[in-house]
């Protein structure tokens, strides 16, 4: 294949280009910002879940609580009940009257157990109480970082997008008069070596693959008209000539 030394020396342009475009698209992909943001995502979910179970104790509390409360209250109604009677001078007989005031005694014994029992639902209620307050607030600390996050994230990938659409007018305008295949050659070995698929010839060495050209190879090159494409033996990349080849 055979091309304008210049227009080579152009192909080194748009490798260069292609290589900006190749590391804007990396960034896009690999931006830490991104990366964070789904660390906080999963954060967030993961607080979400525990803030539904943390409701639900605090719920079964709740209820454990008022049950608690109506057992007190029926326990004090009954005690009340007893105690009126006996205030009252209703009950005549020796025995009815052991009998209520073991049942008053009985009463109170329960209720101390069952008021026991609703000061500890109480106190296990306010733990799950501040639980799930907790849980709220670290939830909406989580979302409020991950709003930053998503916002400098969106801005990077907007400035990323920006320099890549430069990137590609600038490459179009430096493709204009490149000879067709000259340039699906160069796509060719670019897609299959790595993204580059020129490179220049300086110092003797191939800039693609960075291996020193060996005298036989140097010495065929010089043989070669400037307008031949040359192709690097070792890796198969247009090897473009330069005023520093070292020829
Ligand atoms: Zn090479």
């Amino acid at each position: 294949m055979n091309a304008d030394p210049a227009v080579q020396l152009r192909l080194l342009d748009v490798q260069a280009v292609d290589q900006r475009l190749d590391q804007l698209a990396h960034r896009r992909k690999t931006l830490p910002e991104a990366a964070e943001l789904e660390t906080l995502a999963a954060e967030h979910s993961r607080l979400r879940d525990a803030e539904v179970v943390a409701g639900t104790t605090v719920a079964d509390l709740e209820r454990e609580q008022k049950r608690a409360d109506a057992e007190v209250e029926q326990v004090r109604a009954r005690k009340d009940r007893d105690q009126r009677r006996l205030d009252a001078g209703q009950v005549s007989s020796a025995k009815e009257l052991e009998s209520l005031q073991s049942e008053i005694a009985s009463l109170n014994r329960r209720q101390g157990v069952l008021e026991d029992a609703e000061i500890e639902i109480m106190e296990r209620l306010e733990v799950a109480q501040n639980e799930a307050a907790a849980l709220a607030a670290e939830r909406e600390s989580v979302g409020k970082t991950a709003q930053e996050v998503q916002a400098a994230r969106d801005a990077a990938w907007a400035q990323i997008d920006q320099d890549a659409t430069a990137a590609r007018a600038e490459r179009q305008a430096l493709v204009a008069d490149i000879p067709a295949d000259l340039l699906a050659l160069y796509e060719k070995i670019r897609a299959d070596r790595g993204g580059i698929g020129a490179a220049a010839l300086r110092q003797r060495r191939c800039e693609g693959c960075m291996i020193q050209l060996d005298a036989a190879e140097l010495s065929r090159i010089r043989g070669l008209a400037p307008d031949v494409v040359v192709r690097h033996e070792e890796c198969r990349r247009i090897l473009v000539r330069t005023h520093e080849s070292g020829l």
